[in-house]
């Protein structure tokens, strides 16, 4: 079925149609029906699938049937996500399909100035996408309104549930009316989440595509075990042999991300780093150089590794491997967006190999080895133009005399 079958306004269709979205993937097919009806669903499906247009493209249609009731134009949506980056983009989803409609959509995060947020508040907005922070700081000065809202989302869901976000949605939920339609997303979701989503909605409908396999069906990705000293050689060889590609890199803390970006600096590599640390516009500029890729690598903590849709990221390297294991199929699901393909790879040292096993049994299958040869692998640490440290003058050594050994088989 096309969406131009769908019983939904005309001017959300044109929209689609200039987006060059024409067919609904599975998520959009099976969760917007359901939206339309004014269930409340969990929608699971794996990353990449097109979850925002799934509950974007019904809230939008309800909303437009339903604004001549709003002309005050109080917040009838409310979407709450984890990030700054993440708010940012989905309200941009929101007004690319909502474009033709006379809807009005506010992004609101913090870390910039309020004063142009509240003159848009005090004009009115329908649909409100934002991170807790700023907007219980304007619901309690009094300039959102949340009494009149008719469904609240929850994307990335596991996370917004979870410890740190619980307590700001159980406020949400207060300042709500009795009656309203409830929505999470997530790629990801645990039974303990589950239960916790289920308790605080009416009968929910649970709508999940592809349940076994989290990791998406586009991405190829693999493990390579390296020594954590040696991992920055490693991903300058990775970088340097994929001159072209648009790298996304994984590290474990702030502090990492910025010792990482010095090592690529000492080798002529041009990164850019991405961490809570940052000011709002510094997080701004990054992800639009990165975006438009006047720098091709982004080093980053897991702030970014939840639902940033970023056209044409090739690459995703996990430097370090991720302490919570549902991290690992986010942050490989920064690749293979869509219809497009991508690769992944995890430096794993030997400290990290218990986190290896949590993570594979977390995706219920081992992530397949990528192999390096002894040869290859001193090759890597030597093919620096950094100081090199200090084993692999021992490994070379190693590796020649292996190779001494191996040529005087042959012999025989
Ligand atoms: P998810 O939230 O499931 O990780 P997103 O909503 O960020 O995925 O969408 C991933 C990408 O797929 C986006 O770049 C989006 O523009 C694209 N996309 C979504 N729906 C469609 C569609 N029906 N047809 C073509 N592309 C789509
Ligand atoms: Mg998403």
């Amino acid at each position: 079925m096309k969406f131009e079958q769908y019983n939904i306004s005309p001017l959300i269709k044109q929209s689609l149609e200039e987006l060059g979205f024409k067919k609904p993937t599975d998520i959009q097919f099976k969760a917007i029906p359901s939206i339309l009806k004014g269930d409340d669903v969990l929608g699971i499906a794996q990353t990449g699938t097109g979850k925002t247009a799934a509950f974007a493209i019904p809230i939008l249609h309800l909303l437009m049937r339903r604004s001549h009731h709003n002309l005050r134009r109080q917040v009838k949506c409310l979407v709450m996500l984890p990030t700054r980056e993440l708010a940012i983009q989905i309200a941009q989803v929101f007004k690319d399909i909502g474009k033709h409609t006379e809807l009005t959509i506010l992004g609101l995060v913090g870390g910039v100035d309020q004063a142009p947020q509240i003159k848009k508040l005090d004009k009115g907005v329908d649909i409100l996408i934002a991170t807790p922070g700023r907007m219980f700081d304007l619901v309690s000065q009094g300039h959102i309104d949340l009494s009149r809202v008719d469904i609240l989302v929850l994307d990335e869901a596991d996370q917004m549930l979870d410890l740190g976000f619980i307590k700001d949605i159980r406020d949400v939920m207060k300042h709500l009316p009795a009656r309203h339609q409830t929505l999470f997303f997530s790629a990801t979701i645990d039974e303990k989440i589950k239960d916790l989503a289920y308790s605080i909605v009416h009968n929910p409908i649970r709508i999940q595509i592809s349940p076994k396999d989290p990791v998406s069906k586009n991405v190829t990705h693999s493990v390579a075990h390296i020594a954590m000293d040696d991992k920055r050689f490693f991903l300058e060889r990775l970088i340097k042999e994929f001159p072209n590609q648009k790298i996304l890199v994984f590290v474990r803390t702030k502090v990492r991300a910025e010792r990482v970006f010095a090592a690529m600096q000492r080798v002529g590599i041009d990164t850019l780093t991405m961490h809570g640390d940052k000011d709002q516009s510094d997080r701004l500029k990054v992800m639009n150089e990165f975006k438009t890729g006047k720098v091709q690598v982004l080093i980053a903590t897991d702030v970014s590794a939840r639902g940033i849709d970023i056209q044409g990221v090739d690459y995703v390297v996990n430097y370090d491997l991720p302490d919570i294991p549902e991290n690992y199929v986010h942050r490989i699901g920064r690749t293979g967006r869509g219809v497009n393909k991508g690769r992944a790879v995890s430096f794993c040292c030997p400290e990290e190999l218990p986190i290896l096993e949590a993570i594979q049994s977390y995706i219920g299958k081992p992530i397949s080895v990528m192999t390096i040869e002894k040869t290859d692998y001193v090759e890597t640490i030597t093919f620096t133009e950094d100081t090199p440290n200090d084993n692999w003058q021992l490994l070379l050594d190693e590796a020649e005399k292996e190779d001494a050994t191996r040529k005087k088989k042959k012999k025989k």
